[in-house]
């Protein structure tokens, strides 16, 4: 479904990704994990060009997307990327809800703008969708009436409510009181259950270990160490690897 060759950031002189490639099939969940500074969320970013990379290339569907592309302001350009964007859905860590609208508001927004659904058929959806993160009865409340983890499904909600072929989770569960990562969590493992492909990005290497496919382990912009989950975390190769899973411990 998704594959990134060589992408490559730098933010004026500093290299933050120095050529990570992946390629992701239909309902593979790759979780990538690695110190804090390391790339992680600079590289999701760049997968759905909310970060323009610097060198490398995107390609989804068949077609490839490039710093060019988004640096051009013609009209197929622009449409190239807004394509891009709703293909590669994104949920971070810290919701980004919109604050004045309910739940199935903020669900229904996106199908509504962009994709030019019907109001009427938009809110149904959105309330199916919400009923499949848990939250039935909370369709009609605000952000602010949500717990951090109800704000987190109707997050999960609103990402799917694209269609999306890729979901990337940045640190989902990291502004969560350790109480409501749970839910959080479940509801992601029905997500690569039903055959969603994902990319996530996580601190909880149980969760990362019994859900992904594979596993990358990110150092200083490259990929130091990737492979099946259960096997970078009984035998990781590097020290770095060992080093950071110790300290995860
Ligand atoms: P964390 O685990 O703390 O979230 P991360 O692996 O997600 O870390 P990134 O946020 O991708 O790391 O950042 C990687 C590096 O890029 C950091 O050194 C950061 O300071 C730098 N960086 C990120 N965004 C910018 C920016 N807009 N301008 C300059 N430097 C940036
Ligand atoms: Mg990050």
């Amino acid at each position: 479904v998704l594959r990134a060759d060589k992408i490559e950031k730098h933010f004026a002189n500093i290299e933050v990704l120095r050529g990570i490639s992946l390629e992701a099939k239909r309902g593979d969940v790759i979780s990538l994990i690695g110190a804090s500074g390391s790339g992680k969320s600079t590289f999701l970013r760049c997968l759905n060009f909310l970060e323009i990379p610097t060198g490398g290339t995107v390609t989804i569907r068949g077609e490839t997307h490039q710093a060019s592309d988004a640096l051009s302001r013609s009209r197929a350009s622009k449409q190239k990327l807004r394509q891009l964007r709703r293909e590669v859905g994104m949920v971070f860590q810290s919701f980004n809800l919109w604050p004045h609208m309910t739940a199935a508001e903020n669900v229904m927004e996106g199908p509504v703008r962009v994709l030019k659904e019907p109001p009427k058929a938009a809110r149904s959806r959105a309330l199916d969708l919400l009923a499949r993160v848990g939250l039935s009865e909370r369709a009609d409340y605000r952000p602010s009436q949500l717990s951090g983890g109800q704000q987190q499904r109707v997050a999960i909600a609103r990402a799917l409510a694209m269609n999306p072929d890729v979901l990337l989770f940045d640190e989902p569960t990291s502004a969560l009181d350790p109480e409501l990562v749970g839910e959080v969590l479940a509801v992601m493992t029905d997500l690569a259950k039903e055959g969603r492909t994902m990319l996530i990005v996580t601190h909880e290497i149980a969760f990362a270990r019994d859900v992904s496919s594979k596993m990358i382990f990110l150092r200083k912009g490259l990929v130091e160490e990737e492979g099946p989950p259960r096997d970078l975390i009984a035998s990781p190769k590097s020290e770095e690897l060992q080093r950071f899973l110790a300290r995860m411990r």
